[in-house]
């Protein structure tokens, strides 16, 4: 805190890598990672990665040698269907998502310091060794089981790859998933379902033998409860936390498959099983190892090394690393069971017998096998399958993957792992009245909170006084604008802007009134012996001291409260001291007034970076301390002790910056509007713009017939255009553009301009559109011959040097306008097929009115990225066949 180092502080990316040092606190931070075919929403957000950020920013501050690690979870049947549903590669799904979770977090200023991803070849390589491990240590047993087999397809068929003829008297759908019928809600198993047939080639699948493997968990469970009982003492795991794991002690220890008959995963190294990958239960926690492994190549030393390095991990109730079962396990109700109670959850239980024979069977014979021999067991059918009820029980809770399942793993190798110390499991965030759901698109998701134009710093501080440490919390607007409005405008803010506002006065200017320091922090000699300011560092001393107990444990709300508790003291302080009068009367005990004030300052903006980081940046810069300058909180710098001296911390004669209001009231009308903005799902809210859109769009047809009469019928335009109903009207997104995929077949220049050329582009329809296109100066025509290209549809068409334009092909350009290139679609697009932006997916409009400057509008936020990725808003330009790139303009924008 003193000292004001200017290094970088560890949550930059290109900072040096760094490795456990000897003598020092080394702490390993995972969370959660983010299954990869979805878009996080606040829960999950608040579940995993902000809780872990917030305490690896904390241990940073601490001077801690702290790493942070998380990526997206990619492998498993999730994946792989989405990618059979839209027509492309598990690979290109997961390219997709992967960019959209990074920057989600990324505008949520999550330090992470490896964001990496479990589809890597480091993960292949760890996963691999520990399976060859647990192998040799004759952990493993095999087992054979039968499931649905798709001959034409030649594959195992995943429980979603089936699809058939509900089972449910009276319902008869004759869609019915093999996990679940969606028309009756109905959880199934596939061999209940009437003529099955295979989602990819329709024909009928048949009940063939298939060999797993299976990790003996019962056989390790001494050396389990051996580290539990241990290490749940040293990490100080909460109450439940120990109950949860010993209930499955008790009941859940049973040998578990750790094999699928996937193809998109971890291939099994070995002859026989040389067609399957492992499962997502086995893989997924490996992920943690493999991508730190992707952050140095020297990752023993964090995970080989129990003796000097302590492990955190951090979960979400909801955010386990398995939404492929959780997705069917919530919405079936069976949400919030506990893990001793999910044995009699209606996912396990009634639904499917056959699981529940499975469970028997498998309990009555424990084999084991030193080499792999022939089976011994045939279990019921169809318990393999990939999302089984009972594996949505051993999934449906994410910390006994991690209390046990992972644990058992890593001690199954023998090898002297680096085990979890501490686990902090957050329970749900609800929205509104319901809960957040991925699955049927309730609540606000993470793209959502940068729309709203509410700043970062008041997401994360309401997200982490909300955060659902012991108890399920409710997310509501109204709750949002209160903690906005009276703790961090009226209690923080204010306390800051007064003090640095005083400061700033020029006693000599007619706005001064004759008061103020211009700029400069005064001297404070006598502070020690001034009563007020005295007492006032003993209450601030023995917060922090209250901070720190907090943080250590991971008591995270009560380190915010805490912190806050200090800017609720600066006002009194303030208050009581009336500094206004003290400046004429006692200008001496002003001067200390407003030293310890603006070193208050500064410890709050120190306290509070792992909460808010981008409102402790906008501190720094009000003080005028550069933008480099690293908090510190640790013991050997004697900070915590300074902070018992707050008039000490900032040095007399420095000049601050220019004070700004730190935070903006949130008024009852935006409430209002955001209430019924994300009301409902996203499909409902989908549905309800795009019926909006279409009312609208027969409103305008009729005003244009009726002409001028037209004008008086249309509703006022004023500055309620935010208001609910006018939003979709007002809207202008992504969304409404009609961009596709086009194929150029004849191009030549135009016959009246020099810089035009004149193509004829297939954009799927009946006959290829003529469009014309600035580019001669920029592409030689042999290079617009056959190439695919990205057409803008829904222009209005224009006549240029007497020919009309129907399209506009888009093309990225540099900044200084020097070097133009196309956006090119990948090469396996389909002809004709739409280009779209996650989130964004609506119907376009028939035509973009040229009035209302819709294409000018969106124009400024399409843009090609760093990676060359064609964008609007960061979000990339997508196709059935990937993303849309550029060839080497980075930045560009697009046109
Ligand atoms: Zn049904
Ligand atoms: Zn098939």
């Amino acid at each position: 805190m003193g000292d004001l180092p200017t290094d970088s502080g560890g949550t930059d990316r290109k900072s040096p890598v760094k490795l456990p040092i000897a003598g020092k606190r080394n702490i390993l931070i995972t969370s959660a990672l983010p299954y990869v075919n979805n878009v996080p929403h606040l829960g999950n957000i608040i579940g995993c990665v902000l809780s872990a950020d917030v305490f690896a920013r904390y241990c940073r501050l601490r001077g801690y040698n702290a790493i942070y690690v998380c990526g997206t979870d990619e492998y498993g049947t999730a994946t792989e269907t989405k990618a059979l549903e839209e027509n492309c590669t598990p690979k290109q799904i997961c390219d997709k998502y992967h960019a959209i979770h990074k920057q989600v977090y990324d505008w949520f200023n999550i330090s992470f310091d490896e964001f990496g991803r479990t589809s890597t070849p480091q993960q292949t390589e760890v996963c691999q060794a520990i399976f060859k491990k647990l192998m040799e240590n004759h952990w493993l047993s095999e087992n054979t089981m039968q499931q649905l087999y798709c001959d034409t397809c030649q594959r195992f068929l995943a429980d979603r790859l089936v699809e058939g003829i509900c089972p449910t008297p009276g319902c008869n759908y004759d869609s019915a998933r093999g996990d679940q019928c969606e028309k009756c809600g109905k959880l199934l198993n596939p061999t209940e379902l009437q003529d099955p047939r295979c989602k990819v080639c329709r024909n009928t699948p048949r009940i063939r033998d298939t060999n797993h493997l299976f990790l003996e968990l019962p056989l390790l469970k001494d050396k389990l409860v051996e580290y539990i009982n241990s290490m749940s003492v040293a990490g100080s795991w909460s109450q439940n936390a120990i109950q949860a794991t010993n209930a499955w002690l008790k009941e859940g220890l049973k040998h578990r498959c750790i094999t699928r008959d996937l193809k998109w995963g971890v291939p099994v190294p070995h002859e026989r099983f040389r067609d399957k990958v492992f499962y997502v239960w086995f893989d997924a926690p490996i992920g943690y190892v493999s991508i730190t492994s992707c952050y140095t190549s020297e990752w023993e030393k964090w995970w080989k090394n129990p003796e000097n390095v302590e492990l955190y991990q951090f979960m979400g109730k909801d955010n386990v690393p398995f939404h492929t079962v959780s997705t069917c396990f919530w919405a079936a109700g069976a949400a919030g069971a506990s893990p001793a109670a999910a044995g009699a959850s209606p996912a396990a239980a009634g639904a499917s017998p056959a699981a529940a024979g499975a469970v028997a069977a498998k309990e009555e014979s424990p084999s084991i096998c030193s080499t792999f021999r022939s089976p011994t067991t045939s279990l019921s059918p169809l318990f393999a399958s990939e999302i089984s009820p009972l594996e949505r029980e051993i999934t449906g809770n994410g910390s006994n993957l991690l209390q046990v399942m992972f644990p058992s793993t890593l001690l199954g190798t023998g090898e002297n792992w680096t085990l979890m110390k501490t686990i902090s499991v957050t329970e749900y965030l609800n929205y509104e009245a319901g809960k957040f759901s991925k699955s049927k698109g309730v609540g606000v998701f993470g793209n959502d909170a940068k729309d709203t134009n509410i700043p970062v710093e008041v997401w994360r501080y309401y997200l982490l006084t909300n955060r659902p440490e012991v108890s399920d919390t409710l997310f509501t607007w109204a709750d949002l604008q209160a903690k906005l409005n009276s703790e961090l405008l009226a209690n923080l803010g204010n306390f800051i802007n007064r003090v640095l506002s005083f400061i700033a006065k020029d006693p000599e200017s007619e706005s001064g009134r004759g008061s103020g320091y211009n700029y400069i922090i005064p001297e404070a000699s006598g502070a020690e012996e001034h009563l007020l300011t005295k007492t006032l560092g003993d209450k601030v001393g023995s917060y922090v001291e209250q901070y720190v107990e907090a943080m250590e444990k991971v008591k995270m709300k009560q380190g915010l409260k805490t912190a806050m508790s200090i800017s609720g003291e600066g006002n009194a302080y303030l208050q009581e001291s009336q500094f206004w009068k003290l400046y004429k009367e006692d200008q001496p005990s002003c001067s200390i007034v407003m030293k310890t004030s603006v070193g208050l300052v500064y410890l709050l903006a120190c306290l509070l970076e792992p909460f808010i980081p981008s409102f402790s940046v906008e501190v720094l810069n009000q003080l005028n301390l550069p933008a480099e300058t690293r908090f510190s909180l640790s013991d050997e710098n004697g900070d915590i002790e300074r902070a018992k001296r707050p008039w000490e911390i900032l040095p007399a004669g420095h000049t601050i910056g220019t004070p700004m209001p730190l935070f903006k009231e949130l008024k009852d009308e935006e409430v209002e509007f955001f209430k019924q903005k994300f009301a409902g799902s996203q499909a409902d809210r989908k549905d309800k713009a795009e019926a909006e859109a279409t009312k609208i769009a027969e409103q305008l047809k009729r005003t244009k017939v009726s002409d001028g009469k037209g004008k008086k019928e249309r509703p006022a335009k004023s500055a309620t255009e935010a208001k609910p109903k006018a939003s979709a009207e007002a809207e202008i997104s992504m969304s409404r553009l009609d961009i596709r995929v086009g194929l150029i077949t004849k191009v030549e220049k135009h016959p009246d301009a020099d810089s035009l050329y004149k193509e004829e582009i297939d954009v799927g329809e009946a006959a290829p559109r003529t469009v014309i296109s600035g580019l001669v100066n920029h592409i030689p025509i042999e290079e617009m011959q056959n190439r695919k290209v990205c057409v803008l549809c829904n222009l209005k068409p224009a006549t240029m040097r007497g020919i009309k334009s129907h399209a506009m092909v888009l093309a990225a350009s540099s900044s200084d306008h020097t070097k133009v290139e196309l956006v090119d679609p990948p090469e396996a697009a389909a002809l004709g097929e739409r280009v779209t932006v996650a989130g964004f997916e609506g119907k376009p409009d028939d035509v973009l009115n040229p009035k209302k400057k819709v294409w000018e509008t969106l124009c400024p936020d399409l843009h090609t990225d760093k990676d060359l990725v064609a964008c609007y808003k960061n979000l990339p330009f997508t196709t059935s066949a990937g993303v849309c790139k550029v060839s080497s303009i980075s930045n560009g924008s697009i046109r």
